[in-house]
């Protein structure tokens, strides 16, 4: 809290903060146990306005994150002593005919709602729309759609940035190629994204969705392995509650759709040859927009009991196929409800790997990955562990997973040294350093893990 104040400042579009009930908020985040206090935030007015004070910065050597909607869980998009730069004021949105111009601080959300006016979507959306662009394309941005066309950073043609030195770039796969491949995916290391641009599909007008209940893990992803390989759904997730009406144990769904125009339904055919519990199958029709946005009216209900605000020490990791069953079965085996909080949630479902183009979201090296998300809330509660010990179990499980071939999904909670980050990128860790070094050669940006400091 005791860093002095930034005296010389340049002259700004927009605004910079140094209240205290302002860093207050910047030294925190969705998981609510990582505290870092920067000195100041930034609410850019312009562009121009990152450029000038990552040059501030970088001149003197201040740390400096970029802040999206504070949705990591690790104290990932803080800066101790230095300044965080809340993009929600940059969040410009232009639909061009196959594609998005974005800046980065809108939310998902914005971006549907204004390419859905031209009939068009972004093929990938995460679960919760109220996500920044910049912060999932800085973290890989998977969903149910990711089994078809990647993660979304696998549909951006081209960025915008501000790096490290304080330098505007506009890279793509053709021009700065270097530059391009170490921002998406790369965690807010070598530079700021200030503007997407997103591919776009046309948009379905309804979208059915089956909730498909399974027994055990291996029936789940016994289905999931299928569907995923015949491409039958448009959409598969999957996810594990705890058995109904106390019984001990988990339930598992498999959770799919297939988009339609209204009028040709499609066919519910699709299920016949799964092996879910028949009868106990939930078939319901929506709007894609109502779809896309279900978590929503989740989301404003744990606001409404304030546990959106209880600490969340997240686990996300990418499991290979080889290692999921035997894994998840052995972990869910011993995990009680309690042990993820009463809002917890628990995400399993496969990506293909051929699909994972960009380098930097790194994944297991089997031809299918499967997501397995311990999404926790420290709610206190009979039985729930604290944020400490959820995170420490949070290492435990890492640890046994990386020695299987997993690696992290990074938006979670995971105390990691450098050598486990070394370890993580794994081949693309020379190139990730070279590109920090020559990106952002004062060190400066997205201090919050330790990655590359
Ligand atoms: C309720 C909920 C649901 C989620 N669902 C999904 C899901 O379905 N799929 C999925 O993939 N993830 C999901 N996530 C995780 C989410 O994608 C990441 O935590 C993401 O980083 C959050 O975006 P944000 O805008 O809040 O980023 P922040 O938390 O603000 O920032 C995260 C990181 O990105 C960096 N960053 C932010 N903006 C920029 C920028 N413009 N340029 C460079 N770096 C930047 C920050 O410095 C930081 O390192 C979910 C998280 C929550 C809380």
């Amino acid at each position: 809290m005791g860093a002095p104040p930034l005296c010389g400042l340049p002259p700004l579009d927009g605004e910079l903060a140094v209240d205290p009930l302002s860093r207050a908020a910047a030294a925190d985040d969705f998981g609510h146990h990582a505290r870092h206090y920067p000195r100041a935030v930034l609410h850019p007015g312009s562009v121009t306005d990152i450029e000038v004070m990552v040059r501030y910065c970088r001149d003197r050597r201040i740390p400096v994150a970029a802040c999206g909607q504070g949705h990591a869980t690790n104290g990932q998009a803080q800066a101790e002593g230095g300044l965080v730069i809340e993009m929600g004021s940059l969040r410009g949105i232009e639909v061009r005919e196959d594609c998005a111009e974005v800046q980065a601080g809108a939310r998902w959300s914005d971006v549907l709602g204004v390419t859905l006016a031209h009939g068009r979507t972004p093929p990938v959306l995460t679960d919760y729309l109220g996500l920044s662009v910049g912060g999932t394309l800085s973290v890989g941005g998977l969903g149910g759609a990711t089994h078809r066309y990647g993660a979304q950073v696998d549909t951006v043609r081209e960025l915008e940035v501000v790096t490290g030195a304080g330098t505007r770039v506009v890279c793509s796969p053709q021009r700065r190629a270097d530059l391009f491949h170490a921002v998406l995916g790369g965690l807010g290391q070598c530079a700021i994204i200030t503007r997407a641009t997103v591919a776009l599909t046309p948009a379905p007008p309804m979208v059915r969705r089956y909730e498909l209940p399974y027994p055990t893990i291996g029936d789940l992803t016994a289905d999931q392995r299928r569907v995923v390989g015949d491409g039958r759904f448009d959409y598969v997730e999957g996810n594990a509650e705890p058995a109904p009406d106390g019984a001990p144990g988990w339930r598992y769904t498999l959770e799919a759709a297939s988009y339609h125009d209204g009028r040709t339904e499609p066919d519910d055919a699709l299920l016949g040859d799964l092996s879910f519990e028949r009868g106990a199958e939930e078939i319901e029709d929506m709007t894609y927009l109502d779809f896309a946005d279900r978590v929503a009216p989740g989301v404003e209900y744990l606001k409404w009991t304030g546990e959106w605000y209880d600490p969340h020490p997240w686990l996300n990791l990418l499991l290979p196929d080889t290692a999921v069953d035997g894994f998840t079965a052995s972990v869910m085996e011993r995990l009680t409800a309690a042990d993820i909080g009463p809002s917890g949630v628990v995400l399993l479902y496969p990506v293909p790997r051929a699909l994972l183009g960009t380098p930097l979201p790194r994944t297991p090296d089997t031809r299918l990955v499967f997501l397995f998300a311990l999404l926790k809330t420290a709610t206190p509660g009979p039985g729930v562990p604290d944020a400490d010990a959820m995170i420490a179990a949070n290492r435990s499980l890492y640890e046994r997973a990386r020695d299987l071939g997993a690696v992290r999904y990074p938006v979670g909670s995971v105390p990691m040294s450098r050598g486990d980050w070394e370890a993580h990128f794994g081949d693309q860790w020379p190139v990730f350093a070279a590109a920090k070094r020559a990106y952002d050669p004062a060190g400066i940006l997205a201090p919050g893990q330790g990655i590359l400091a």
